[in-house]
This record gives structure tokens, sequence and C-alpha cells, in this order.
């Protein structure tokens, strides 16, 4: 049991590493299923929310309300466009340490940055 969970754990890492389209559970779901009939939706949803809390995925939400996962957990900024849902990677950066919060005497670990906008794609239609 423990053995067979980690490996459907291990596949839908695969997945999740294998893309950059940030996919939803369903998404994974039914490239999981393809490999492993016997998987669940519910296995999937679990395995992606214990793969956030350690710290090999994100979760973000965007314009549809959904939650999306992002396999790469470098420290990167993110482009939502309103119009198609689609989600745009910036380039890595290190964490951005406001001076705000520095003269407070803060340290900041991680940052999520999220602009918002019309893409390209749809600002082209
Ligand atoms: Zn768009
Ligand atoms: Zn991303």
């Amino acid at each position: 049991m423990q053995l067979r969970r980690s490996k459907q754990r291990d596949l839908i890492t695969e997945i999740l590493k294998s893309t950059c389209s940030h996919p939803t559970a369903e998404w994974i779901y039914e490239q999981a299923r393809e490999k492993d009939p016997t998987i669940s939706l519910g296995t999937v949803y679990r395995n992606l929310k214990l793969l956030c809390d350690i710290g090999e995925a994100m979760a973000l939400e965007t314009a549809d309300k959904k939650i999306h996962y992002d396999g790469c957990v470098k420290n990167h900024r993110h482009f939502i466009c309103n119009n198609c849902g689609a989600v745009y990677d910036l380039e890595p950066t290190s964490v951005e340490q406001p001076s705000e919060l520095l003269q407070k005497g803060f340290t900041v670990t991680r940052e999520s940055c999220v602009y918002y906008g019309t893409c390209g794609e749809c600002l082209s239609k």
C-alpha cells in the first residue's frame, strides 16, 4: 500500500514536472490514468496538496477560479491572461527583499507575484 502510493505520487510528480502549462488536477488525472488506470481523482488531489506542502509544487488560482499546479518551484513570477486564462512563466528571479520589510528586520523566503492582463494572442485577435 505504502509503496503503491508513492509510485502514484512519482507518476503525478513526473507529469507535473513535464509540462509548463500549469495544469489543473483534472488534467493531471487524465494524463495519469493513461499510465495507471487504477488512480483516482482523489489520489491526484491528495498528492498534489502533499507536493505543495513539501515544496515540490506550487498552487495558483487563475481567472477561472480553478487551482492550477506548477511543478517549477524556483522563485518565478506569473502572468495570467484575464481573457483566455493562460498562465505564463516569467524568468526565475531571486526573492525580492522589500526595503520596507528589511527595515523591520524581516526576512522574505518566498514571493508570489502574479501579473494580470491580456496576453499577446488575445490582443492580436
Ligand atoms: Zn489570452
Ligand atoms: Zn509557473
